[in-house]
């Protein structure tokens, strides 16, 4: 495979529209919870299947993580959206079902949590169809969002995605608002609802054995959130949260996801919408505008 580095916007998507909030609101909170489970430990690398510790991080998930969540979105009156992993909702019917009672919305997140490759273009549609049929068999439920596993993208996939009908996608870096995105060849694709990596609660609190990181605690993590959170605010973006159970799950961390909800809760002029609130918002203003 060659790889062509000549210079151009490498995300062809155009211009990002103004964005109007409904309700009068100056910004958006998506809160998205990625589902992964043990996924996270073997998609990329199998023979961890058979290290039974170290699949327990994401054991944590269903024993403790998905449950504690739930809670803590019951307790404060909010909606997310749960990207699950088509083998999450196999090896963990109940669990899912609880988020799909709850009232939330499930979003698509691969099958295996294997990471999209370019050069393996096979392997990242057949991922898309069997987390379809995954999501379809446990839980019942087709979904209309994607938020890549290990968040890579490819021009293919994205053309892919669009296809079999996934509306909008959540794992670009490259924006505060919502966009449409765009083939080389001008081909319509689907939204983009961007994230800020500053909210990928991996980055501050998971650490393990074979893949140690430093852990941050309370402080460090919620002045960060608040105070990236009322920049994005100011400036009426979209603020979207990347979130795991086997992180924002555990007990101290909990705490802190629940401060920063209640920090966001009590500012009173903040859409707190799922991923399809926002893209059917987008479209709706996509049309009027088009008029
Ligand atoms: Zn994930």
């Amino acid at each position: 495979m060659t790889f062509d580095l000549s210079p151009r916007p490498l995300n062809p998507a155009p211009a990002t529209p103004k964005m109007i909030w409904p309700n009068g609101a100056k910004s958006a909170l998506f809160i998205g919870f990625d589902v992964d489970a043990e996924t996270a430990w073997i998609g990329n690398n199998p023979s961890n299947v058979d290290r039974m510790v170290t699949t327990s991080h994401g054991g944590y998930d269903a024993r403790v993580g998905i449950a504690k969540i739930l809670e803590l979105m019951a307790e404060l009156g909010l909606k997310g959206t749960f990207f699950t992993p088509g083998w999450t909702a196999l090896a963990h019917p109940a669990q899912c079902e609880a988020m799909v009672a709850g009232g939330h919305e499930i979003g698509h997140h691969g099958y295996l949590h294997k990471l999209p490759d370019r050069t393996k273009r096979d392997e990242a549609f057949e991922e898309i169809d069997r987390g379809f049929d995954a999501l379809k068999s446990a839980l019942g439920i087709r979904p209309v969002g994607y938020r890549a596993p290990s968040g890579e993208n490819f021009p293919e996939l994205l053309a892919y995605l669009k296809k079999v009908g996934i509306r909008y996608s959540s794992s670009f870096r490259d924006d505060i608002l919502p966009y449409r995105h765009a083939g080389p060849d001008g081909a319509v694709g689907p939204v983009e609802i961007p994230v800020n990596f500053a909210f990928d609660d991996w980055n501050f609190g998971m650490s393990s054995r074979t893949s140690s990181r430093p852990l941050f605690g309370r402080d460090p993590v919620l002045q960060l959130w608040k105070d990236e959170f009322e920049a994005t605010h100011a400036w009426g973006g979209v603020t979207t949260l990347v979130l795991h159970p086997q992180v924002s799950g555990r007990p101290m961390r909990w705490h802190i996801l629940r401060d920063f909800l209640k920090h966001v809760i009590d500012k009173g002029d903040v859409w707190i919408a799922t991923g399809a609130e926002i893209t059917d918002h987008y479209e709706t203003l996509e049309a009027a505008s088009a008029r």
